[in-house]
This record gives structure tokens, sequence and C-alpha cells, in this order.
């Protein structure tokens, strides 16, 4: 990290503790005055802007991996707003640069740099990644991209901060539904999104490939929607899937795949069963890495 104290990102840095302080008044306000309403619409809006972030951020903007109808489209950007992980937009042309730059100079959160950096360490720093439109050509002409781009902030306090208090004023809990389904969300899909960065470069198997350090991971893909399984993703993603066996946990190619049968996601990107053996085949044929097998798949 090059002289990264004089680079730090104090909007970031505040607005991140700020969000946390919040995510723990929402666990007392919790315990003085439980209701099953407040709690399960944090739980709700935890999978709604999860989905977002998984399916829309990622497998349908910054990997086309599938076609998506407009009011999918919508869901997508208008939940992914809510998330607080900058614009589609941005959020593609950063994941794509992850992508070409895996483990190298280049890639925003470098998974050599330790846990800590590739968990938050890296948006703690200013953003040395400004949108470089030439990663993302398909995506700025999108009409609706770019509305959400501009008008990013406002979407985020809509969906983030609004529309859960106003959920929240049909049972007599407002402040209550602000803070757990705004704040408290936000900090555990936080986590849970910034674990595919750091945990997922570091903890399970490389069964597809070992070019760079993205694992394999039930346990990750617990807590990411689906996301763990992110060797196999590394080495094909242009892939709908992440978890490409019938029972790895994968929401989010359930989501994509149901989406399908009604029509409302369509040209679903799956690589062929004989082209994903072969690179299987291929790292099996490989010596085994010290410390491997003790890893979880
Ligand atoms: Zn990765
Ligand atoms: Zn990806």
């Amino acid at each position: 990290m090059d002289s990264a104290a004089s680079r730090l990102s104090w909007t970031n840095i505040l607005f991140f503790a700020a969000a946390h302080l919040l995510a723990v008044a929402a666990l007392v306000h919790l315990a003085l005055d439980f209701s099953w309403w407040t709690l399960g619409l944090a739980a709700a809006w935890l999978v709604l802007c999860g989905l977002s972030i998984t399916a829309g951020y990622h497998r349908h903007f910054a990997h086309p991996t599938h076609k998506a109808a407009w009011p999918v489209r919508v869901f997508y950007l208008f939940f992914g707003a809510a998330s607080v992980q900058h614009s589609a937009l941005k959020w593609a042309a950063d994941h794509r640069d992850h992508h070409a730059l895996t483990d190298e100079e280049g890639d925003p959160y470098d998974a050599r740099k330790g846990f800590w950096w590739s968990h938050i360490g890296w948006i703690f720093v200013e953003d040395r990644h400004p949108l470089d439109l030439g990663l993302v050509p398909d995506l700025a002409g999108d009409p609706l991209v770019r509305f959400q781009h501009r008008h990013i902030v406002l979407l985020g306090v809509l969906a983030g901060c609004v529309l859960p208090a106003a959920l929240g004023l049909l049972w007599g809990d407002p402040i209550g539904a602000l803070l757990c389904a705004g704040f408290l969300r936000l900090a555990l899909q936080w986590h849970a999104t910034f674990s595919i960065n750091s945990l997922a470069h570091m903890l399970g198997t490389q069964p597809y490939s070992r070019q760079c350090s993205a694992r394999d991971s039930w346990v990750t893909a617990l807590v990411t929607f689906g996301e763990g399984y992110h060797n196999y993703h590394h080495r094909f993603p242009g892939d709908y899937r992440n978890g490409v066996r019938w029972y790895h946990f994968d929401p989010t190619k359930w989501l994509i795949f149901l989406a399908s049968k009604v029509r409302l996601t369509w040209d679903l990107r799956r690589i062929p069963a004989a082209t994903i053996e072969v690179a299987r085949a291929r790292v099996a044929g490989m010596e085994p890495r010290a410390g491997e097998a003790s890893s979880p798949e």
C-alpha cells in the first residue's frame, strides 16, 4: 500500500462507520421493541438487495450471462442502488478490471494484499480507478443504466431508507424499519459482498483453474447467494451459474433460471459440460498444492 495514509477516503470511512453504528442501534431497537414485521422487512430487503447485486450487478451487468426484461433490470438497478456499492456502471467497470487483472497491479481488490485489504481496505482509500467507459461500452449507452448512474444517491436513499421507513409506518415502526431494513441489512450485505473479494480468494479449493487465487467454497456460497463458487466463476465468468452442480447452493442461478421460465430472463449462457470437465481434468492432473486437502469444498 504505497502511502495509503495520505490517500484515505474520509467520506467512505465516515459513512462506513456511521452505517455500522446505526446497525448496532438497529439491534438495540429490536431488543427493546421487537417486531416480527420489522425483522421480516429487514430479511426481505436483505434478499432483494443481495440478489440485485449477485444476479443484477454481477451476472447481468458486469458479465452479460443472461438477458433480462426491463422490469427485472429496473429491479436490479433500484435495489442495487440501496446496496451502496456505486452505480451498476462503475461496479461493472471495477469488476471487469478485477477479472482482467486478478492478483495483479490494477486489481481493485487485489487478494495478494491480504484479507483486510481485499475485504474493506480498498474502500477506505481514494479510488484510483476513475470510471473508464471503455471497460463498459455495452452498458454506457443503456438508458436505464445511465439513469441509475446519474441519480445513484437519490435512488439509494429512496430504496435504502425512504421506502423501508414508509413500509414501517404500516405497523407503527418506521424508525425500526429504517434502522433494520436500512442499516442492519446494509452492514450484513456489505460484508457478504466483501467476502467474495476476500474469503472467496482465500478459502476453499481450486478445481477448475490455478491461474488465480479464486476458490470454491460452500461456506462462502452460503452467505453470498451462491457467489462462493468463485474458482469456477473466474475460470468461466460467462456462465450464469457459479455453483455449476445441481446441488450447489446458488440461489442466484435459481432466480435467473426461474425467471427464464416466465420469459423475464432469456439467453441463459452455460459452459458445455465437456468443456468444464476438460478444465477439471487438467487441474486434477497437476501436483496437489500443500494444504489444499484440508480446505472445505
Ligand atoms: Zn474474484
Ligand atoms: Zn465476476
